[in-house]
């Protein structure tokens, strides 16, 4: 097999299958016909999805794209997001709706209807107006997963705010920056959050982060521990701002290419960007995808994202999306060990959700606590599993199926990213048969593709580069205040073709395989490989729960592959060169002996961002014994400790 610099390997053969369940498949929302009718007139299709929403005007042209990269959809169209999400429903007659099922992390919990949201809402909004916010300025949102989180988002939109949600657990120099980029008038926090059975600050970190900003007038502050804070001038409660407001308000119909949010990408490659999304296209394609990928059934289902809402994941599928589909949601405060292990299916149990959607680093910490956790309670409400942020291994998306999905429910893996929007890539739980590790296909309406080096696509059975052919109504309009860079790092690489940095296959089917970042691919020997199929290879192994790889230089093989691994709970004696052996033969046997890692390591951790993606540069960094590059976005920064301890002292 030879190999050109520019292709990437295919080595990984998975030939487990699982087809759509029968009664899921006869009352799907999307039946298989959709891609050909989208693929027959995009534009016409999306016009249809955008009719989900209620327009004050009608569009003129669905998309101008005279002027690319920069992209207008629904060019003339007039909407409120905000009304979209809440008051639309209350006015169809569904205000007793359970909007959210928030449960706080000390057992505390809270339930919201529509009606309440948009009384809730429509407060938020006219506190926003008297603390002098107007139409087009920015608002910073640092506040842990509390009912105050959608509710600020909202009432932002409800005014035309742009907002810029800052994950609860950045540090004050991150939100600093993020304020200063935006150039935000107002923070809206809260005296902290409870996570591992702790109150944790927030308040803090915010006068920490505002003492250098010339921008912010006043921090406005929800009480929830009931932790001491400092209580600075600029300082307001929520309890004695907001309350006190009228709870009517009019939303304002907004230009469909109205700013409705900025959100900076997790930083697994490098400096986060200030990703730019708008009104009309961004809620169309939250409000489709939600609808399609999930089945959703929103008369019935009990949909869960795990996310934070600090993340994209949290800003398309536990705000826009469901609420635009009048979805009843759970909204979870803390951590899944709290008060033990069984948090998470405990919640599940409570509330019957019925569709559940989180991430791979989720659910390889639920392999390596083991099975029987799980096992204690009641599932059965399930019918859709969903996964994002990582290419999922194949053995987690097996372990996932059957020990949460009790074997019956289809798993969805959805590739997308912060600039994307919503959902790009994902099965169909009613049409496609599930691969195990497969993203499987462009949903209807989206036309991306795997090609080479030249932009060229692909044949089935080859692998090179993550592309996007047209433009879609989520896509990113821009780097907030630097466009310049939104052209260089997205549409220069190809001519015409957004590149999205991921490495990708197509299989001898043409279903498309996630194989992570373009950066992390190793060259070895003159073949490319990626580090997701190793990492995949070594999860399969029966005592692995976890794993990362990264390629260092090697005097013979130009890369040579060295391996991170985390053994599962129940793995026994670990330690040994026997094991280390074991593994390295079981690599070679399942992907071919040019995979055999150089090196493993067995490790307690493995270093990942605060959204729980994997930052193989700093291990990178490790096997080639290199001081260690920033961390700044490193969930724990002890991690990369541990692991140094752990380095042999010669190899
Ligand atoms: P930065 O761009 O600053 O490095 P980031 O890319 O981690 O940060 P996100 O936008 O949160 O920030 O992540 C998007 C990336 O996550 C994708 O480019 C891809 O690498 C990965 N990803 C998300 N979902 C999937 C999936 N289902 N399969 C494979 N990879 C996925
Ligand atoms: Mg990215």
């Amino acid at each position: 097999m030879s190999q050109s610099q520019e292709t990437l390997s295919n080595l990984l053969q998975e030939t487990r299958r699982f087809p759509p369940p029968a009664d899921l498949a006869a009352s799907a929302n999307v039946k298989a016909d959709a891609y050909e009718r989208a693929a027959e007139d995009r534009l016409g299709f999306w016009a249809e999805q955008a009719d989900r929403l209620a327009w004050t005007k009608r569009w003129d042209d669905v998309l101008d794209w005279s002027k690319p990269p920069f992209a207008k959809w629904f060019v003339g169209g007039e909407l409120n997001v905000a009304y979209n999400c809440v008051d639309r429903h209350v006015e169809a007659g569904r205000g007793e709706k359970v909007a959210f099922h928030w449960e706080g992390e000390p057992g505390d919990s809270r339930t919201l209807t529509y009606a309440d949201l948009q009384r809730e809402v429509s407060r938020a909004a006219n506190a926003l107006l008297e603390l002098g916010v107007r139409k087009g300025d920015r608002v910073a949102i640092y506040l842990p997963m509390i009912p105050e989180l959608p509710i600020s988002m909202l009432a932002c939109a409800r005014i035309g705010a742009t907002h810029s949600v800052v994950f609860g657990g950045f540090s004050a120099e991150a939100l600093r920056t993020r304020i200063d980029d935006a150039q935000a008038k107002l923070v809206i926090t809260a005296d902290g959050g409870f996570r591992r059975g702790k109150p944790s600050d927030l308040k803090g970190i915010v006068d920490e982060a505002v003492a250098q900003t010339p921008t912010i007038e006043h921090v406005l502050v929800v009480r929830r521990t009931g932790e001491q804070v400092a209580e600075n001038e600029r300082d307001l409660w929520w309890h004695d701002v907001v309350e006190r407001q009228s709870d009517v308000h009019t939303a304002e119909p907004m230009d469909s290419e109205h700013p409705l949010y900025i959100l900076y990408t997790s930083g697994t490659t490098g400096k986060p960007k200030g990703i730019l999304h708008t009104s009309g296209g961004y809620l169309t394609q939250c409000a489709y995808t939600h609808w399609a990928v999930f089945d959703l059934k929103p008369e019935t289902d009990v949909y869960w994202c795990s996310a934070d809402i600090g993340w994209v994941t949290g800003h398309s599928y536990i705000v826009y999306g469901p609420l635009a589909n009048g979805s009843t949601s759970v909204i979870y405060e803390g951590t899944p060990d709290t008060p033990n292990k069984g948090r998470w299916w405990d919640i599940i149990q409570k509330y019957k959700v019925s569709i559940f959607y989180t991430a791979p680093t989720a659910i390889r910490t639920f392999m390596k606590w083991g099975d029987d956790i799980p096992a204690q309670y009641d599932l059965s409400s399930l019918r859709v599993l969903g996964s994002v942020g990582e290419p999922i291994n194949p053995e987690a998306y097996v372990w996932y199926r059957r020990n949460i999905g009790a074997d019956r429910t289809p798993v969805v893996d959805t590739w997308w990213q912060t600039e994307t929007g919503a959902i790009m890539i994902s099965p169909l739980p009613g049409v496609t048969e599930g691969k195990p590790g497969a993203a499987m296909r462009p949903l209807p309406g989206i036309a991306a593709d795997v090609v080479d080096d030249q932009g060229r696509s692909v044949p089935d059975g080859g692998g090179g580069f993550m592309v996007v052919r047209e433009p879609w109504p989520g896509m990113l309009r821009t780097i907030w205040g630097d466009d310049e860079r939104y052209v260089k790092t997205y549409w220069s690489r190809f001519e015409g073709l957004y590149f999205a940095g991921d490495g990708a296959k197509k299989d001898a089917d043409g279903d498309m395989w996630l194989l992570g970042r373009v950066d992390d691919v190793m060259l070895v020997s003159g073949h490319n490989i990626s580090t997701t199929e190793v990492e995949s290879a070594l999860v399969s192994h029966p005592k692995v729960a976890e794993s990362a790889v990264v390629g260092a230089t090697d005097p013979v093989t130009g890369q040579a592959i060295v391996a991170f691994v985390i053994p599962r709970g129940d793995a026994g004696d670990v330690e040994g060169e026997d094991f280390l052996r074991e593994l390295r033969d079981h690599v070679a046997k399942t992907l071919g002996p040019i995979a055999k890692p150089r090196q493993i390591m067995i490790v307690p951790e493995l270093p990942k961002t605060r959204s729980g993606k994997i930052m193989r540069r700093l291990l990178r960094d490790v096997a080639e014994n290199r001081s260690i590059g920033d961390v700044t976005t490193l969930a724990d920064s002890t991690v990369m400790d541990l692991i140094s301890e752990k380095l042999p002292a010669a190899k």
